[in-house]
């Protein structure tokens, strides 16, 4: 089997299929030999695990994950890769290619279908930059039975995804990541380890999948409407955000921080998970009455 993260096979492949990187699907293919390794290493595959890939690209870490996980189905949008997987896969009868994109499948139905007989599931993918956030949000707001996604995301990214829930570094996604799972940061990639080289640097997170919610906050709509009310102006009071996009009346923001013992002044960003879930609480409580 030829090497796939060797520059001149790449370029061998892509000459004889006449293909040429596209920007705007995010292909930026991984030339560092030891990064697919690692990653199929580090999320969990093995012989009771199906693993489900976003973004073969010419199927270098479908490789690494094929000799190692019981089965594998990757997602891949661009068709012109098809016939480059037909081939560079051939050597492997545990792998479902699956033309399409991944925004729009049924994920729970490709799930049931490929991986009936494995005991669990991980996601594994070097996620197409111009998707990350949405990505991992649909993966985790579907609640497919997944017990963990490790994928390769812009460095940047990687920190807001696994910074502490009332860090500065925190943001709407920081919460709902860890409201869903408790994310990792396990290693970081140069933008020398792919072809194209991108301008910035990348890591490899892991969000290992929580069984429940890591907190009770009432009503999840409330919740997540009052986290993005914060944070789309996390520099505003919290008395000032929750109100001025019109997700709270001015009294309903003041009784139900009252209620939770948080000053009208603080900013979003300095709450953590358990104080977050209480002032949701609150207002879902307020609401009902
Ligand atoms: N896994 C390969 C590697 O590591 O070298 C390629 C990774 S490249 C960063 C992202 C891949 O995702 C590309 O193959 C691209 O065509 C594919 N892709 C982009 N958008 C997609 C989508 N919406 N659904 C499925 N695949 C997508």
């Amino acid at each position: 089997m030829s090497n796939l993260s060797d520059i001149g096979t790449i370029k061998d492949i892509m000459q004889r299929h006449g293909f040429s990187f596209s920007k705007g699907l995010g292909q930026n293919f991984l030339i560092n030999p030891s990064v697919c390794p690692r990653m199929a290493e580090q999320c969990g595959a093995d012989a009771r695990t199906g693993v489900l890939e976003i973004g073969p690209g010419i199927g270098v870490l479908t490789a690494e994950l094929a000799r190692r996980a019981r089965k594998v189905a990757a997602v891949e949008l661009d068709d012109r890769l098809l016939p480059v997987l037909d081939e560079t896969l051939r050597d492997f009868d545990n792998v479902r290619v699956v033309h399409g994109d991944v925004m729009k499948l049924d994920l729970a139905a490709l799930i049931a279908e490929c991986f009936a007989d494995c005991e669990k599931v991980a996601v594994c993918a070097n996620l197409p930059y111009y998707i990350t956030s949405p990505v991992i949000m649909m993966l985790l707001e579907s609640r497919l039975p997944v017990s963990a996604i490790t994928v390769m995301v812009q460095k940047e990214a990687a920190d807001r995804l696994c910074a502490g829930v009332g860090s500065r570094e925190s943001g709407a996604v920081t919460v709902a990541v860890h409201y869903y799972a408790e994310p990792e940061l396990l290693f970081k990639v140069s933008r020398g380890s792919f072809m194209p080289s991108p301008n910035v640097d990348s890591a490899v997170i892991r969000l290992s999948v929580r069984e429940e919610p890591a907190v009770d906050v009432g009503d999840e709509g409330v919740f997540f409407g009052m986290v993005r009310a914060g944070f789309s102006q996390r520099r505003k009071t919290l008395a000032n955000s929750l109100t001025s996009g019109g997700f709270l009346k001015r009294e309903e923001a003041a009784r139900a921080l009252a209620d939770a013992g948080i000053p009208a002044n603080t900013r979003i960003e300095a709450l953590d998970m358990g104080q977050l879930a209480n002032l949701s609480r609150n207002i879902v409580h307020l609401r009902c009455q």
